[in-house]
């Protein structure tokens, strides 16, 4: 099937008892026993619902996995692949990775005795040699936020299997429209739900899908044990969005090739990170690996007095953090996505102060170049 007409029809389909073309929000937390000792399937709404259930088929079908368990959000949904560990193992994670997926590795996940190392995983000799005897998961992103280096997830997978490694994808950046991290090779993929697969900046959810029943299955009984579920409502609100999804994924990825190509010829930008221009240094494996270069562009303005001059400049990008939602929103990591990161650490990954990060939206790429034309003149 074609990602448009997936996107449609992903999931169970029509809701049997009355034909409702949309899966009813099953607002319940429990559910009616047919007689003594005897559920009907459906048994506790942290256990299982039927809205969630349906989103979380969805998913596991547009990433083509086996299953899929859908979160209260993107954090929780990480934090519940942390718990396939035990103390003394070890995972190996990309190093610039999402703000709060450091902030977790870092504080959470180390005190519960897993140990975390962070590596440059787009350079593969330095991702092969960071493995120990004790890795049990490769947690990497593609590409990377905020600068947008590319991972080679095929080697990448591979490498780690060789070990005996699980390789985890956070898949958020491009959507499974753009990019599918299990065709690659990949065990898991997780998605902030937040971000394009709702699309409307009105929920915040997570999901991960497993490419294989039986770890699904683990992460189920994980979920049902913790307890972090996505609420029927928001499970709804998701699927609701994936049925654009492939068309809002067209219209972004429209708007990201052209601003990125305005701010490369640009005098006041001193640099443009996007995977999609030619100068990009791993242009030709992003070609290969993603079906698109989506929408995320970061740029580089020099100063932080200069990237918060063309911050409050600009109309029509929201300075807010998030992304993936149809209005454009700009961010400054350094003191938003990755304050929690150390200076001297963020300077390292090349998140300088001058450094602004785009979403772009599905406006008109020609109104969001004359707002870009706009705020840099102001430098
Ligand atoms: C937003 C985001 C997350 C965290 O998701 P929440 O829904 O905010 O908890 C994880 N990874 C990436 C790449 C994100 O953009």
């Amino acid at each position: 099937m074609k990602e448009k007409t997936l996107c449609v029809h992903a999931g169970p389909g029509p809701e049997p008892t009355t034909g409702a073309v949309n899966p009813p929000i099953y607002a319940t937390s429990t559910y009616a026993y047919a007689e003594f000792g005897q559920h009907r399937g459906w048994e506790y709404s942290r256990t299982a619902n039927p809205t969630r259930v349906a989103l979380e088929q969805a998913v596991a079908q547009l990433e083509g996995g086996a299953d899929a368990c859908a979160f209260a959000s993107g954090m929780a949904a990480i934090d519940a692949l942390t718990d396939l560990l035990a103390p003394g193992d070890h995972i190996l994670a990309a190093h610039n990775l999402y703000g709060g997926t450091y902030r977790l590795f870092t504080t959470i996940t180390r005190r519960h005795g897993v140990e975390v190392s962070f590596v440059d995983a787009s350079d593969l000799a330095a991702l092969e040699a960071s493995f120990r005897p004790n890795t049990k998961m490769l947690f990497l992103e593609s590409p990377t936020n905020p600068l947008m280096a590319i991972v080679d997830l095929e080697e990448a997978s591979r490498l780690a299997h060789q070990r005996g490694v699980l390789v985890v994808v956070d898949n958020t950046f491009l959507s499974p429209v753009l990019q599918k991290p299990l065709a690659l090779g990949a065990d898991f993929v997780v998605h902030s739900t937040t971000k394009y697969l709702n699309g409307h900046s009105d929920a915040v959810g997570g999901v991960v899908v497993c490419k294989d029943g039986e770890l699904g299955a683990q992460l189920h009984r994980i979920q049902n044990s913790a307890g972090a579920i996505m609420g029927p409502f928001d499970a709804y609100l998701v699927l609701r969005g994936i049925r654009t999804l492939a068309l809002r994924m067209a219209a972004h990825e429209e708007g990201g090739r052209a601003v990125a190509s305005f701010l490369a010829q640009h005098p006041r930008v001193v640099r443009v990170y996007y995977p999609g221009l030619a100068s990009h240094p791993q242009h030709e494996l992003a070609c290969r690996q993603q079906r698109g270069f989506g929408a995320m562009v970061a740029f580089d303005v020099g100063s932080l007095e200069n990237a918060k001059t063309v911050c409050n400049a600009l109309k029509l990008f929201t300075l807010a953090e998030s992304l993936g939602g149809v209005e454009s929103l700009v961010s400054h990591p350094a003191t938003m996505t990755h304050a929690s990161v150390p200076k001297d650490e963020r300077e390292k990954l090349g998140i300088t102060d001058g450094l602004l990060r785009l979403s772009v939206g599905v406006e008109d790429p020609e109104d969001l170049l004359a707002d870009l034309d706009r705020a840099l003149a102001a430098l």
